[in-house]
C-alpha cells in the first residue's frame, strides 16, 4: 500500500534500520525507541489493526511472537526479560496504521503502562 510507511519499509523504498526478515516477516529498530532495545515486527502483508485480523492470519500472528522471541535471545534479553506490545487504534496508542509487534527491553519495565 503506497500510503503506509511500513509498507514503504518493506518495499525498501524507506530505509531502516533492519535486524530480521524472512518471508512475511520484517523487523527493525524503532526510530524513536522508547527503551534501549525498542524493536518493530511487521508482517510485510499490510493489516491495519488487530481488529482487521482473520482467522487466516493465525498462524502469521504466531510467527511474530517467534521472531519477538528469537529476536530477544539474539539480543541478550531473554533472561532478564522484555515487553512485547501491539497497540489498537488511537486510544490504545496506535500511530502507524499497519499492524506491528514492539519488542521493548534492556531497562525495566513498568505496570501499568500508561
Ligand atoms: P504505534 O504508536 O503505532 O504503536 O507505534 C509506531 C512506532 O513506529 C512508534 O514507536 C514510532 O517511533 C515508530 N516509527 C514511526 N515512524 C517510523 C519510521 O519511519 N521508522 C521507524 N524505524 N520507526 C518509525
Ligand atoms: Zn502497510
Amino acid at each position: 500500500m503506497d500510503s503506509c510507511l511500513f509498507c514503504q519499509i518493506v518495499a525498501k523504498k524507506i530505509p531502516a534500520a533492519i535486524i530480521d526478515e524472512d518471508a512475511h516477516l520484517l523487523a527493525f529498530h524503532d526510530i524513536a525507541p522508547q527503551a534501549p532495545i525498542h524493536v518493530l515486527i511487521i508482517p510485510k502483508e499490510h493489516i491495519s489493526t488487530l481488529n482487521d485480523l482473520e482467522p487466516t492470519h493465525t498462524e502469521l500472528m504466531g510467527k511474530m511472537i517467534m521472531k519477538a522471541q528469537k529476536i530477544a535471545a539474539k539480543l541478550g534479553i531473554q533472561e532478564k526479560g522484555y515487553r512485547l506490545t501491539i497497540n489498537c487504534n488511537r486510544q490504545g496508542g496506535q500511530s502507524v496504521f499497519h499492524i506491528h509487534l514492539h519488542l521493548l527491553g534492556g531497562r525495566q519495565m513498568h505496570w501499568p503502562p500508561g
